[in-house]
Protein backbone atom coordinates (compact mmCIF):
# COMPACT_ATOMS: atom_id res chain seq x y z
CA UNK A 1 0.00 0.00 0.00
CA UNK A 2 1.53 3.56 -0.84
CA UNK A 3 -0.66 5.88 1.02
CA UNK A 4 -1.15 9.44 -0.40
CA UNK A 5 1.02 12.10 1.53
CA UNK A 6 -1.59 14.24 3.69
CA UNK A 7 -1.98 17.76 2.64
CA UNK A 8 0.03 20.26 4.68
CA UNK A 9 -2.52 22.86 4.52
CA UNK A 10 -5.13 23.65 6.90
CA UNK A 11 -8.64 21.93 5.16
CA UNK A 12 -12.21 22.20 6.09
CA UNK A 13 -14.35 20.51 4.01
CA UNK A 14 -16.90 23.95 4.32
CA UNK A 15 -14.66 25.60 2.07
CA UNK A 16 -13.89 23.07 -0.58
CA UNK A 17 -17.45 22.42 -0.62
CA UNK A 18 -18.73 26.00 -0.86
CA UNK A 19 -16.10 26.58 -3.61
CA UNK A 20 -16.92 24.02 -5.98
CA UNK A 21 -20.53 24.61 -5.24
CA UNK A 22 -19.91 28.46 -6.50
CA UNK A 23 -17.79 27.64 -9.88
CA UNK A 24 -14.60 27.86 -8.56
CA UNK A 25 -11.63 25.49 -10.01
CA UNK A 26 -10.69 23.40 -6.67
CA UNK A 27 -6.77 23.11 -6.60
CA UNK A 28 -5.18 19.89 -6.31
CA UNK A 29 -4.18 20.00 -2.67
CA UNK A 30 -8.00 21.34 -2.06
CA UNK A 31 -9.34 17.70 -3.81
CA UNK A 32 -6.28 15.75 -2.40
CA UNK A 33 -7.46 16.91 1.17
CA UNK A 34 -11.50 16.24 1.07
CA UNK A 35 -10.79 12.62 -0.61
CA UNK A 36 -8.18 11.52 1.32
CA UNK A 37 -10.10 13.13 4.49
CA UNK A 38 -13.10 10.72 3.38
CA UNK A 39 -10.71 7.75 3.23
CA UNK A 40 -9.50 8.13 6.22
CA UNK A 41 -12.69 8.67 7.84
CA UNK A 42 -11.89 12.07 9.02
CA UNK A 43 -15.14 13.88 7.41
CA UNK A 44 -18.90 12.71 6.97
CA UNK A 45 -20.69 11.24 4.72
CA UNK A 46 -22.85 14.40 4.45
CA UNK A 47 -20.20 16.58 4.03
CA UNK A 48 -18.98 14.28 0.48
CA UNK A 49 -22.25 13.98 -0.44
CA UNK A 50 -22.41 17.72 -0.93
CA UNK A 51 -19.45 18.43 -2.37
CA UNK A 52 -19.58 15.27 -4.96
CA UNK A 53 -23.09 17.17 -5.98
CA UNK A 54 -21.78 20.46 -6.28
CA UNK A 55 -19.37 18.42 -8.83
CA UNK A 56 -22.13 16.49 -10.94
CA UNK A 57 -23.34 20.25 -11.11
CA UNK A 58 -20.81 22.16 -11.92
CA UNK A 59 -18.24 20.17 -13.50
CA UNK A 60 -14.68 19.90 -13.39
CA UNK A 61 -11.84 21.38 -15.56
CA UNK A 62 -9.67 18.94 -16.56
CA UNK A 63 -6.74 19.96 -14.49
CA UNK A 64 -9.47 18.65 -11.49
CA UNK A 65 -10.23 15.31 -13.28
CA UNK A 66 -6.84 14.63 -13.47
CA UNK A 67 -5.90 15.60 -9.80
CA UNK A 68 -9.31 13.62 -8.56
CA UNK A 69 -7.70 10.68 -10.60
CA UNK A 70 -4.84 11.04 -9.34
CA UNK A 71 -5.45 11.17 -5.64
CA UNK A 72 -7.72 8.31 -6.05
CA UNK A 73 -5.05 5.90 -8.02
CA UNK A 74 -2.50 7.10 -4.63
CA UNK A 75 -5.21 5.80 -1.80
CA UNK A 76 -4.06 2.60 -2.71
CA UNK A 77 -1.78 0.05 -4.11
CA UNK A 78 -0.16 0.17 -7.71
CA UNK A 79 1.01 -2.80 -8.83
CA UNK A 80 4.21 -2.57 -10.34
CA UNK A 81 4.27 -5.18 -13.37
CA UNK A 82 7.69 -4.16 -14.69
CA UNK A 83 9.43 -7.76 -14.30
CA UNK A 84 7.06 -8.69 -16.89
CA UNK A 85 8.82 -8.12 -20.54
CA UNK A 86 6.10 -7.57 -22.76
CA UNK A 87 3.48 -4.71 -22.88
CA UNK A 88 0.93 -4.52 -20.22
CA UNK A 89 -2.47 -3.65 -22.26
CA UNK A 90 -6.46 -3.82 -20.83
CA UNK A 91 -9.52 -3.04 -22.16
CA UNK A 92 -12.06 -1.68 -19.98
CA UNK A 93 -16.22 -1.03 -20.97
CA UNK A 94 -18.43 1.55 -19.43
CA UNK A 95 -21.01 -1.79 -19.72
CA UNK A 96 -23.68 -3.27 -21.37
CA UNK A 97 -25.78 -6.08 -21.78
CA UNK A 98 -24.78 -9.23 -23.27
CA UNK A 99 -21.07 -7.71 -22.93
CA UNK A 100 -18.89 -10.33 -22.89
CA UNK A 101 -16.01 -9.42 -24.63
CA UNK A 102 -13.34 -9.18 -21.68
CA UNK A 103 -13.35 -13.26 -21.70
CA UNK A 104 -12.45 -13.60 -25.84
CA UNK A 105 -9.77 -10.74 -25.57
CA UNK A 106 -7.77 -11.16 -22.58
CA UNK A 107 -6.74 -14.69 -23.91
CA UNK A 108 -6.92 -13.70 -27.39
CA UNK A 109 -4.55 -10.97 -26.96
CA UNK A 110 -1.94 -12.77 -24.29
CA UNK A 111 -1.86 -15.39 -27.56
CA UNK A 112 -0.47 -12.49 -29.70
CA UNK A 113 2.36 -12.20 -27.06
CA UNK A 114 0.33 -8.83 -25.00
CA UNK A 115 0.33 -9.32 -21.34
CA UNK A 116 -3.27 -8.56 -20.12
CA UNK A 117 -3.42 -7.68 -16.05
CA UNK A 118 -7.64 -7.60 -15.77
CA UNK A 119 -9.46 -6.38 -13.05
CA UNK A 120 -12.99 -6.03 -13.54
CA UNK A 121 -16.59 -5.41 -11.82
CA UNK A 122 -19.53 -6.87 -11.34
CA UNK A 123 -22.45 -6.19 -12.81
CA UNK A 124 -24.06 -2.91 -12.11
CA UNK A 125 -27.85 -1.83 -12.58
CA UNK A 126 -29.35 -3.43 -15.75
CA UNK A 127 -25.54 -4.04 -16.85
CA UNK A 128 -23.54 -7.63 -17.01
CA UNK A 129 -20.45 -7.88 -15.32
CA UNK A 130 -16.75 -9.99 -16.19
CA UNK A 131 -16.76 -11.37 -12.96
CA UNK A 132 -20.21 -12.83 -13.06
CA UNK A 133 -19.64 -14.57 -16.15
CA UNK A 134 -16.22 -15.96 -15.08
CA UNK A 135 -17.70 -17.12 -11.68
CA UNK A 136 -20.26 -19.17 -13.77
CA UNK A 137 -17.41 -21.41 -14.89
CA UNK A 138 -17.51 -24.31 -11.94
CA UNK A 139 -14.18 -22.97 -9.48
CA UNK A 140 -13.04 -20.09 -11.11
CA UNK A 141 -11.73 -18.06 -8.79
CA UNK A 142 -11.37 -14.16 -9.44
CA UNK A 143 -10.69 -13.60 -5.57
CA UNK A 144 -6.24 -14.18 -6.50
CA UNK A 145 -3.87 -12.20 -4.38
CA UNK A 146 -1.49 -9.83 -5.89
CA UNK A 147 1.22 -12.77 -6.02
CA UNK A 148 -1.28 -15.51 -7.42
CA UNK A 149 -2.24 -12.72 -10.04
CA UNK A 150 1.35 -12.09 -10.81
CA UNK A 151 1.80 -15.63 -10.90
CA UNK A 152 -0.68 -16.42 -13.77
CA UNK A 153 0.12 -13.04 -15.79
CA UNK A 154 3.77 -14.52 -15.64
CA UNK A 155 2.24 -18.32 -16.73
CA UNK A 156 -0.52 -17.46 -19.34
CA UNK A 157 0.07 -13.98 -20.02
CA UNK A 158 -3.56 -13.36 -18.70
CA UNK A 159 -5.51 -13.24 -15.79
CA UNK A 160 -8.98 -11.84 -14.22
CA UNK A 161 -9.23 -10.50 -10.82
CA UNK A 162 -11.59 -8.54 -9.23
CA UNK A 163 -10.68 -5.14 -7.25
CA UNK A 164 -8.47 -5.99 -4.44
CA UNK A 165 -8.91 -4.50 -0.85
CA UNK A 166 -5.48 -2.53 -1.89
CA UNK A 167 -6.76 -1.29 -5.17
CA UNK A 168 -8.12 2.55 -5.10
CA UNK A 169 -10.49 2.58 -1.66
CA UNK A 170 -10.68 5.82 -2.18
CA UNK A 171 -13.00 5.02 -5.48
CA UNK A 172 -14.81 2.47 -3.25
CA UNK A 173 -15.53 4.40 -0.24
CA UNK A 174 -16.57 7.25 -2.71
CA UNK A 175 -18.82 5.16 -5.12
CA UNK A 176 -20.73 3.54 -2.65
CA UNK A 177 -21.33 6.95 -1.62
CA UNK A 178 -22.65 8.02 -5.43
CA UNK A 179 -24.59 5.01 -5.58
CA UNK A 180 -26.92 6.06 -3.06
CA UNK A 181 -26.89 9.80 -3.43
CA UNK A 182 -27.43 10.29 -7.21
CA UNK A 183 -23.83 11.13 -7.86
CA UNK A 184 -23.31 8.63 -10.65
CA UNK A 185 -24.02 10.26 -13.73
CA UNK A 186 -21.13 12.66 -13.75
CA UNK A 187 -18.39 12.09 -16.84
CA UNK A 188 -15.75 14.12 -14.37
CA UNK A 189 -16.45 11.43 -11.23
CA UNK A 190 -17.17 8.17 -13.57
CA UNK A 191 -13.80 9.49 -15.45
CA UNK A 192 -11.61 9.24 -12.19
CA UNK A 193 -13.38 6.08 -11.01
CA UNK A 194 -12.43 3.81 -14.07
CA UNK A 195 -9.41 5.50 -14.78
CA UNK A 196 -7.92 5.47 -10.66
CA UNK A 197 -8.69 1.68 -11.21
CA UNK A 198 -7.14 0.83 -14.32
CA UNK A 199 -4.54 2.98 -13.95
CA UNK A 200 -3.18 0.97 -10.26
CA UNK A 201 -2.83 -2.20 -12.63
CA UNK A 202 0.45 -1.03 -13.71
CA UNK A 203 -0.32 -0.42 -17.74
CA UNK A 204 1.31 0.60 -20.80
CA UNK A 205 -1.82 1.03 -22.90
CA UNK A 206 -5.57 1.31 -22.53
CA UNK A 207 -8.43 0.12 -24.55
CA UNK A 208 -11.65 1.91 -23.78
CA UNK A 209 -14.88 0.37 -24.99
CA UNK A 210 -17.26 3.42 -24.49
CA UNK A 211 -21.12 2.28 -25.01
CA UNK A 212 -23.64 4.71 -26.29
CA UNK A 213 -27.44 3.65 -27.24
CA UNK A 214 -30.23 2.65 -24.84
CA UNK A 215 -28.36 0.23 -22.71
CA UNK A 216 -25.60 2.19 -22.44
CA UNK A 217 -25.17 4.21 -19.47
CA UNK A 218 -24.60 7.14 -21.93
CA UNK A 219 -27.31 7.09 -23.93
CA UNK A 220 -26.26 9.70 -26.66
CA UNK A 221 -22.94 9.43 -28.94
CA UNK A 222 -22.42 13.29 -27.60
CA UNK A 223 -22.28 12.31 -24.01
CA UNK A 224 -20.58 9.19 -25.04
CA UNK A 225 -17.85 10.93 -26.79
CA UNK A 226 -17.58 13.74 -23.92
CA UNK A 227 -16.69 10.94 -21.62
CA UNK A 228 -14.03 8.95 -23.85
CA UNK A 229 -12.18 12.18 -24.62
CA UNK A 230 -11.93 12.87 -20.83
CA UNK A 231 -10.60 9.34 -20.24
CA UNK A 232 -8.78 9.24 -22.76
CA UNK A 233 -7.12 12.72 -22.15
CA UNK A 234 -6.62 11.56 -18.16
CA UNK A 235 -4.83 8.54 -19.16
CA UNK A 236 -2.67 10.61 -21.31
CA UNK A 237 -1.97 12.69 -18.65
CA UNK A 238 -0.64 9.71 -16.69
CA UNK A 239 1.88 8.80 -19.46
CA UNK A 240 -0.55 5.84 -20.57
CA UNK A 241 -1.32 5.52 -24.31
CA UNK A 242 -5.11 5.25 -24.63
CA UNK A 243 -7.59 5.01 -27.04
CA UNK A 244 -11.23 4.85 -26.97
CA UNK A 245 -13.98 3.04 -29.12
CA UNK A 246 -17.25 4.22 -29.03
CA UNK A 247 -19.77 1.45 -30.03
CA UNK A 248 -23.07 0.43 -30.37
CA UNK A 249 -25.59 -0.70 -27.23
CA UNK A 250 -28.73 0.16 -28.60
CA UNK A 251 -29.60 -3.54 -28.70
CA UNK A 252 -27.63 -6.43 -26.76
CA UNK A 253 -24.42 -7.40 -28.07
CA UNK A 254 -24.33 -10.85 -29.62
CA UNK A 255 -27.48 -13.51 -29.24
CA UNK A 256 -27.23 -14.87 -25.26
CA UNK A 257 -27.22 -12.52 -22.35
CA UNK A 258 -26.85 -14.35 -18.38
CA UNK A 259 -23.46 -15.74 -17.18
CA UNK A 260 -23.32 -18.80 -17.74
CA UNK A 261 -25.03 -18.53 -21.70
CA UNK A 262 -22.31 -15.68 -21.94
CA UNK A 263 -19.61 -18.19 -21.59
CA UNK A 264 -21.16 -20.22 -24.15
CA UNK A 265 -20.65 -17.72 -26.33
CA UNK A 266 -17.35 -16.45 -25.45
CA UNK A 267 -16.47 -20.17 -26.61
CA UNK A 268 -18.05 -19.96 -29.56
CA UNK A 269 -16.29 -16.72 -30.64
CA UNK A 270 -13.32 -18.36 -29.63
CA UNK A 271 -13.98 -21.15 -31.80
CA UNK A 272 -14.48 -18.98 -34.72
CA UNK A 273 -17.91 -19.04 -34.78
CA UNK A 274 -20.47 -17.16 -32.65
CA UNK A 275 -22.89 -13.65 -33.59
CA UNK A 276 -20.97 -11.08 -35.81
CA UNK A 277 -21.61 -8.33 -33.89
CA UNK A 278 -19.89 -9.91 -31.39
CA UNK A 279 -16.99 -11.48 -33.52
CA UNK A 280 -16.69 -7.73 -35.28
CA UNK A 281 -16.78 -5.98 -32.04
CA UNK A 282 -13.89 -8.66 -30.59
CA UNK A 283 -12.03 -8.34 -33.47
CA UNK A 284 -11.70 -4.39 -33.48
CA UNK A 285 -10.94 -4.40 -29.76
CA UNK A 286 -8.25 -6.95 -30.39
CA UNK A 287 -6.86 -5.41 -33.06
CA UNK A 288 -6.15 -2.08 -30.88
CA UNK A 289 -4.86 -3.69 -28.19
CA UNK A 290 -2.44 -6.07 -30.06
CA UNK A 291 -1.13 -2.92 -31.93
CA UNK A 292 -0.65 -0.64 -28.65
CA UNK A 293 0.45 -3.89 -27.08
CA UNK A 294 3.38 -3.57 -29.74
CA UNK A 295 2.62 -6.76 -31.33
CA UNK A 296 1.01 -5.45 -34.67
CA UNK A 297 2.09 -2.53 -37.15
CA UNK A 298 -1.27 -1.48 -37.57
CA UNK A 299 -5.09 -2.14 -36.03
CA UNK A 300 -5.79 -3.98 -39.06
CA UNK A 301 -2.96 -6.40 -39.05
CA UNK A 302 -3.97 -6.70 -35.14
CA UNK A 303 -7.10 -7.68 -36.62
CA UNK A 304 -5.73 -10.23 -39.02
CA UNK A 305 -3.35 -11.65 -36.50
CA UNK A 306 -6.32 -12.19 -34.01
CA UNK A 307 -8.63 -14.48 -36.80
CA UNK A 308 -5.80 -16.58 -37.06
CA UNK A 309 -5.44 -16.99 -33.44
CA UNK A 310 -8.36 -17.67 -33.20
CA UNK A 311 -8.68 -20.11 -36.75
CA UNK A 312 -5.30 -22.16 -35.13
CA UNK A 313 -7.11 -22.68 -31.92
CA UNK A 314 -4.47 -20.98 -29.68
CA UNK A 315 -6.60 -18.09 -28.53
CA UNK A 316 -9.06 -21.02 -26.75
CA UNK A 317 -6.26 -22.70 -25.40
CA UNK A 318 -4.90 -19.87 -23.67
CA UNK A 319 -8.78 -19.30 -22.25
CA UNK A 320 -8.59 -22.99 -21.51
CA UNK A 321 -5.14 -22.32 -19.65
CA UNK A 322 -6.10 -19.64 -17.65
CA UNK A 323 -9.53 -21.10 -16.64
CA UNK A 324 -7.09 -24.28 -15.11
CA UNK A 325 -5.12 -21.30 -13.32
CA UNK A 326 -7.69 -20.04 -11.52
CA UNK A 327 -8.99 -22.73 -10.36
CA UNK A 328 -11.82 -23.12 -12.76
CA UNK A 329 -13.35 -26.07 -14.64
CA UNK A 330 -11.86 -26.35 -18.17
CA UNK A 331 -13.85 -29.69 -19.19
CA UNK A 332 -16.89 -27.08 -19.63
CA UNK A 333 -15.00 -25.54 -23.02
CA UNK A 334 -15.66 -28.27 -24.63
CA UNK A 335 -18.51 -30.10 -22.64
CA UNK A 336 -20.92 -26.48 -21.54
CA UNK A 337 -23.29 -29.08 -20.02
CA UNK A 338 -21.04 -28.82 -17.02
CA UNK A 339 -21.92 -25.14 -16.55
CA UNK A 340 -24.41 -24.21 -14.39
CA UNK A 341 -28.16 -25.29 -16.42
CA UNK A 342 -32.11 -23.36 -15.84
CA UNK A 343 -34.28 -25.91 -14.95
CA UNK A 344 -37.34 -24.92 -17.97
CA UNK A 345 -37.28 -22.85 -20.35
CA UNK A 346 -39.73 -20.86 -22.17
CA UNK A 347 -40.15 -19.34 -25.81
CA UNK A 348 -41.19 -15.50 -26.28
CA UNK A 349 -42.83 -15.36 -30.00
CA UNK A 350 -43.30 -12.56 -32.07
CA UNK A 351 -47.20 -11.05 -32.07
CA UNK A 352 -46.95 -9.69 -35.80
CA UNK A 353 -45.48 -10.19 -39.23
CA UNK A 354 -42.93 -7.28 -40.15
CA UNK A 355 -39.43 -6.34 -39.11
CA UNK A 356 -37.66 -5.82 -35.56
CA UNK A 357 -37.48 -2.20 -35.74
CA UNK A 358 -35.97 -1.85 -31.89
CA UNK A 359 -34.86 -3.88 -28.39
CA UNK A 360 -34.72 -1.76 -26.07
CA UNK A 361 -31.57 -2.43 -24.49
CA UNK A 362 -31.69 -1.56 -21.20
CA UNK A 363 -35.19 -3.03 -20.71
CA UNK A 364 -33.61 -6.41 -21.63
CA UNK A 365 -30.44 -6.21 -19.16
CA UNK A 366 -33.37 -5.42 -16.80
CA UNK A 367 -35.48 -8.60 -17.88
CA UNK A 368 -32.00 -10.38 -17.17
CA UNK A 369 -31.50 -9.26 -13.85
CA UNK A 370 -35.31 -9.89 -13.10
CA UNK A 371 -34.41 -13.73 -13.74
CA UNK A 372 -31.76 -13.68 -11.32
CA UNK A 373 -29.20 -13.28 -13.47
CA UNK A 374 -28.02 -9.63 -11.72
CA UNK A 375 -28.60 -8.19 -8.29
CA UNK A 376 -31.31 -6.29 -7.79
CA UNK A 377 -29.98 -5.11 -4.48
CA UNK A 378 -26.18 -5.21 -3.76
CA UNK A 379 -25.99 -8.11 -1.16
CA UNK A 380 -28.43 -10.19 -3.67
CA UNK A 381 -26.50 -13.49 -4.75
CA UNK A 382 -26.73 -14.31 -8.87
CA UNK A 383 -28.32 -17.13 -10.50
CA UNK A 384 -25.78 -18.46 -13.08
CA UNK A 385 -27.92 -20.33 -14.88
CA UNK A 386 -30.67 -18.04 -16.12
CA UNK A 387 -30.81 -15.59 -19.02
CA UNK A 388 -32.18 -14.70 -22.66
CA UNK A 389 -30.91 -15.86 -25.68
CA UNK A 390 -32.15 -13.79 -28.95
CA UNK A 391 -33.14 -15.30 -31.71
CA UNK A 392 -33.89 -12.02 -33.78
CA UNK A 393 -31.85 -8.62 -33.93
CA UNK A 394 -32.88 -5.62 -35.26
CA UNK A 395 -33.09 -5.72 -39.00
CA UNK A 396 -34.37 -8.83 -38.75
CA UNK A 397 -38.07 -10.22 -40.73
CA UNK A 398 -40.18 -11.97 -38.45
CA UNK A 399 -43.30 -13.84 -38.90
CA UNK A 400 -46.49 -14.38 -36.73
CA UNK A 401 -45.54 -17.01 -33.43
CA UNK A 402 -41.89 -16.87 -34.76
CA UNK A 403 -39.31 -17.19 -31.71
CA UNK A 404 -38.39 -14.16 -30.76
CA UNK A 405 -36.52 -15.22 -27.39
CA UNK A 406 -36.01 -17.94 -25.05
CA UNK A 407 -36.07 -17.42 -21.58
CA UNK A 408 -34.05 -19.71 -19.51
CA UNK A 409 -35.21 -19.54 -15.94
CA UNK A 410 -35.22 -21.05 -12.39
CA UNK A 411 -38.50 -19.31 -11.12
CA UNK A 412 -42.09 -18.94 -12.44
CA UNK A 413 -42.97 -15.86 -10.74
CA UNK A 414 -39.65 -14.17 -11.89
CA UNK A 415 -39.77 -15.49 -15.49
CA UNK A 416 -43.44 -13.84 -15.67
CA UNK A 417 -42.38 -10.66 -14.77
CA UNK A 418 -38.85 -10.65 -17.12
CA UNK A 419 -41.34 -11.98 -19.90
CA UNK A 420 -43.45 -8.85 -19.57
CA UNK A 421 -40.63 -6.48 -19.94
CA UNK A 422 -39.23 -8.25 -22.38
CA UNK A 423 -42.46 -7.89 -24.43
CA UNK A 424 -42.37 -4.46 -24.25
CA UNK A 425 -38.97 -3.93 -25.25
CA UNK A 426 -39.78 -5.61 -28.77
CA UNK A 427 -40.99 -2.98 -31.72
CA UNK A 428 -42.01 -4.50 -35.06
CA UNK A 429 -42.82 -2.03 -37.60
CA UNK A 430 -43.86 -2.90 -41.10
CA UNK A 431 -40.73 -2.07 -43.04
CA UNK A 432 -37.31 -2.52 -41.74
CA UNK A 433 -35.18 0.28 -40.26
CA UNK A 434 -33.86 3.09 -42.39
CA UNK A 435 -30.86 3.63 -41.03
CA UNK A 436 -28.59 0.65 -39.67
CA UNK A 437 -26.61 1.85 -36.16
CA UNK A 438 -23.31 1.07 -37.07
CA UNK A 439 -21.31 -1.06 -34.24
CA UNK A 440 -18.29 1.25 -34.03
CA UNK A 441 -19.40 4.45 -34.40
CA UNK A 442 -16.18 6.47 -33.83
CA UNK A 443 -12.37 6.19 -32.26
CA UNK A 444 -11.34 8.86 -29.77
CA UNK A 445 -7.77 9.41 -28.81
CA UNK A 446 -4.03 8.34 -30.88
CA UNK A 447 -5.52 10.63 -33.85
CA UNK A 448 -3.37 10.45 -37.10
CA UNK A 449 -2.46 7.08 -36.16
CA UNK A 450 -3.25 4.43 -39.22
CA UNK A 451 -5.71 1.94 -38.96
N1 LIG B 1 -17.94 2.13 -13.47
C1 LIG B 1 -17.03 2.53 -12.54
O1 LIG B 1 -16.10 1.81 -12.21
N2 LIG B 1 -17.18 3.75 -12.00
C2 LIG B 1 -18.18 4.61 -12.33
O2 LIG B 1 -18.22 5.70 -11.79
C3 LIG B 1 -19.12 4.18 -13.29
C4 LIG B 1 -18.97 2.93 -13.87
Amino acid sequence: MTPAPASTQTFRAIDVIRKKRDGGELSGGEIESIVNAYTRGDIPDYQVSAWLMAVVLRGMTRAETAALTDVMLRSGEMLDLSSLPAKKVDKHSTGGVGDKTSLVLAPLAAAAGVTVPMISGRGLGHTGGTLDKLEAIPGFNVNLSVAQFRRVLDTCGCAMIGQTSEIAPADRKLYALRDVTGTVESPYLICASIMSKKLAEGIDALVLDVKTGSGAFMKSEKDAAFLAELMVETGERMGKQVVALITDMDQPLGSKIGNALEVIEVVEVLRGGGPEDLRQLCLELAGWMLHLGGVSATVAEGKKQSEKLIASGQALDRFRQMVELQGGDPRVIDDPRGLPQAQHTMIFSSPNHGYLSSLQCEQAGTACVILGGGRERKEDSIDPAVGIVLHKKVGDAVSVGEAMATIHYNDETRATRARQLLEQSYLIADSPPREKRPLIHRVIGRSGEKN
